[in-house]
C-alpha cells in the first residue's frame, strides 16, 4: 500500500542551518522511493542535501500504527468515547491510545491543519481537544 503522494508545496527543510530552512514552496524539495511497512515517502533538500520523511514533526512519525487507524481513535474520541472503549474498538491498548494523544498534544497546530484537510468539520476537531484535554492524565 502505497500513502499518497505528498504535495511539495506544503513541506519546508527541517535544517535549521539551511537557506531554504522553512520555506515553503521554495522548489528546493524532490520527492524520494517511499520507504517503510507504510510506505513513507521521503523529501530530499537540494539545497542542503538532507533528506527527511514527510512524517518528520508529525504526530505520525515513528509511531508503527498505521495512520488511518490513529486517526479512527481520534474520531472515536472526538465522539466522546473513552480512551478504553476506543482502544477495545481498534485492538490497540489503552497505553497507544494515551501515547497517540500525548503526541497529539505535541502538536496541536499541525493536528488541527491535517484533520481539516481531511475534511473534519471545526465543532468536530474542537471536541477532540476537549476529549483530549479532559481524559488526558498529565
Ligand atoms: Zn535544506
Amino acid at each position: 500500500m502505497e500513502g499518497e503522494k505528498p504535495n511539495l508545496e506544503k513541506y519546508s527543510c527541517p535544517n535549521p542551518k539551511c537557506p531554504d530552512f522553512g520555506v515553503f514552496g521554495g522548489g528546493n524539495l524532490v520527492l524520494h522511493a517511499p520507504y517503510g511497512t507504510q510506505r513513507t515517502y521521503l523529501l530530499r533538500c537540494k539545497t542542503c542535501g538532507r533528506t527527511f520523511s514527510v512524517l518528520r514533526g508529525t504526530p505520525f512519525f515513528k509511531l508503527r500504527t498505521p495512520k488511518d487507524t490513529v486517526i479512527k481513535a481520534f474520531w472515536q474520541i472526538s465522539e466522546g468515547y473513552s480512551f478504553r472503549k476506543t482502544a477495545r474498538d481498534l485492538g490497540v491498548s489503552e497505553d497507544s491510545i494515551t501515547r497517540w494523544t500525548n503526541r497529539a498534544c505535541e502538536h496541536v497546530d499541525f493536528l488541527t491543519q491535517y484533520l481539516e484537510e481531511l475534511g473534519w468539520e471545526e465543532a468536530r476537531i474542537t471536541a477532540l481537544w476537549f476529549y483530549i484535554k479532559k481524559r488526558r492524565k498529565v
